[in-house]
This record gives C-alpha cells, structure tokens and sequence, in this order.
C-alpha cells in the first residue's frame, strides 16, 4: 500500500501545469499508481478550472459570446486511440512495465556501477536531473546527504532507509542534510529526481565519486 504520497502544493502545481519536466513525469506516474491522490487531484482540476470560468465571466464575456463558446464546442466524435503503455524495460536481467507518464522515452541507455544501474530521462534546467535506477536485490547505496532535494519514486520492488519501509508507488521527498543508506533486499527501480549531487558521509566521498556521477 503506498503511504508517501505529493504534497497538496505539488499536485496544485501539477494541475496548473506549473512544474519541470522531471517533477511533473514523477507526480503523472505516481498518478497511475493512486487512486488517492487521482481523487484529490480531480477536485482540484475542477475547482481550477472554476475559478477560471468565474474570471472569465468577470471579464465581461458578453452573453453572445458566451453562447458561441457554448456552440464551438462540439462533440468530438473522433474515438480517440486507446493508449497502450509501451515501455517494457530490461534492466540488471530484469523486465519491468513503465507507467504510462514514461511512454516518451523510449530510447533509454544504461550505465552501471557495481549493483547500481542508471539511465538518464531528463535533463531540466537549474541541474535538476532525473534517472531512472535500478539497484540489484540486497544492495545498497552507501550513506549519503543531498545538497538539495531527492524525489524518489519507487516504480518496482521494495527498499528500506533509516526512516522507514517503502513499497510500490511511493513518492518520497528528501531535503538536504538527511542522512540515509537505501538498501533493498528485493531488488527495485525508481525514478529519482535530483536538483545537485549526492554527498557521500564521511571520508569515502572521493572513492565513491563515479557512484556519486552516476546516480546525479
Ligand atoms: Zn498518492
């Protein structure tokens, strides 16, 4: 059962169509996974789009113009084509379903380090970077901080950290100055936003570093 879910302020951006690239593919695809937050969100759609009608009617839309919008809106009778998750992944020896939000992406390349794997997905602008990863079955990634915040969907599989357990469709937001290992025992892929690199603790930073590149 997913516990960690977007703030309300994410999913309002969200709606608004306010947010990067990177953060908006995370919230759709874990909008696949919610029922939850697809509840809220719709209510917020509706009471946007509200607001945005009553602008529209304080600006003096005259009434027959407002009947010519009324009228051109017909109904549309093209069926839309039914959409089909297409991106089947192998990764590590492991096959996995995307969500629909990662349909774009088809060509996606991976790297690998020890038990990690990595394939970039975008890069937006102020460094924010997002990867997809994929970590084998009991690995871990060495204790680490974040210089600025970590999202971290979890897309397959489970993991654990010092804070808690954490399952299929969980969106889980890090600022800077928390420590955390990430170990799983069952293998998982997550899709990770990050806006700078990781900060390995203590000493081992330089020896870590192509890790530090890969998850960044
Ligand atoms: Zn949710």
């Amino acid at each position: 059962m997913i516990k960690y879910h977007p703030t309300q302020e994410l999913l309002i951006s969200h709606s608004g169509a306010q947010l990067p690239l990177s953060l908006s593919i995370a919230v759709s695809a874990h909008l696949e996974m919610c029922s939850e937050c697809t509840t809220v969100t719709k209510k917020i759609t509706a009471q946007q789009s509200a607001l945005f009608e009553a602008q529209d009617v304080s600006n003096n839309v005259n009434f027959s113009s407002m009947l010519d919008k009324i009228f051109e809106h017909k109904p549309d009778l093209q069926v839309e084509p039914k959409k089909t998750a297409i991106n089947r992944i192998s990764v590590a020896g492991n096959n996995y379903q995307l969500p629909r939000a990662f349909s774009h992406f088809t060509d996606l390349k991976w790297s690998s380090f020890g038990a990690i794997s990595r394939a970039r997905v975008v890069k937006d602008t102020d460094n924010i970077r997002a990867s997809l990863l994929h970590i084998d079955k009991n690995s871990a990634i060495p204790s680490h901080t974040h210089k600025g915040y970590e999202l971290t969907l979890l897309l397959e599989g489970t993991f654990s950290d010092e804070n808690g357990v954490y399952n299929k469709g969980d969106f889980i937001w890090l600022d800077n100055d928390l420590e955390h290992t990430p170990f799983t025992k069952t293998g998982c892929l997550c899709y990770a936003v990050q806006d700078a690199p990781l900060r390995f603790v203590s000493g081992i930073s330089q020896a870590l570093n192509p890790l530090g590149q890969l998850i960044y």
